[in-house]
């Protein structure tokens, strides 16, 4: 009699570009990371171009990473309020698909996407290895809850008082 083993997970055995629209929807940890206001250091840019939206960052600029979050981000549970409305209300809503992946580097490295695309797997805390649950990840600071403000809070021409380092954190 030989023992029969287990399958492997579908994020372990398939591409990300193989997945079904469910399973991508699921490797999604809820972190919200992706919902803070993102700076890219630019020298060309003046005092009307410099909040202008961009979707591409050239080599050797760097992203910061605000405290920022979105007006529609509800802080306590990670979602957005309006999801299905989100790319209308906010038309700078990155919204990664499969057929967008490589506009993933915009993600944090802590993006369940952006690990899978290089390799690193899921981590520890991410809650399809916790039925589902968040509190895992949370509980390991890997989400934003209790760090953030509100862009209907604060007036964005002072974002360097909110660039912070803890987004770019990951734990395995
Ligand atoms: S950063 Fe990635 S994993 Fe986290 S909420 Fe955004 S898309 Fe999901
Ligand atoms: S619209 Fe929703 S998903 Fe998009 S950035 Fe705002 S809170 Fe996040």
């Amino acid at each position: 009699m030989s023992l029969i083993k287990d399958a492997p997970p579908f994020w372990q055995s398939k591409t990300l570009e193989q997945m079904t629209r469910q399973e991508w929807e699921s490797l999604c940890d809820g972190c919200a990371k992706c919902c803070l206001h993102k700076f890219i250091d630019d020298e060309e840019t003046d005092d009307e171009s410099e909040l202008m939206p961009t979707t591409y960052i050239k080599e050797g600029e760097q992203m910061n990473y605000s405290n920022i979050a979105c007006h529609l981000l509800n802080d306590k549970t990670c979602q957005c309020s309006q999801y299905s409305k989100r790319t209308t209300l906010v038309p700078d809503c990155v919204q990664l698909t499969q057929d967008n992946i490589d506009s993933v580097f915009f993600m944090p490295p802590s993006c369940t996407y952006r690990r899978l695309k290089e390799g690193r797997g899921i981590p520890s805390w991410h809650p399809l290895l916790h039925k589902g649950k968040k509190s895992a990840m949370h509980k390991a600071g890997m989400s934003v809850r209790g760090k953030i403000v509100k862009d209907s809070d604060v007036d964005l021409d002072y974002f360097e008082d909110y660039i912070v380092l803890w987004p770019l954190d990951d734990i395995d």
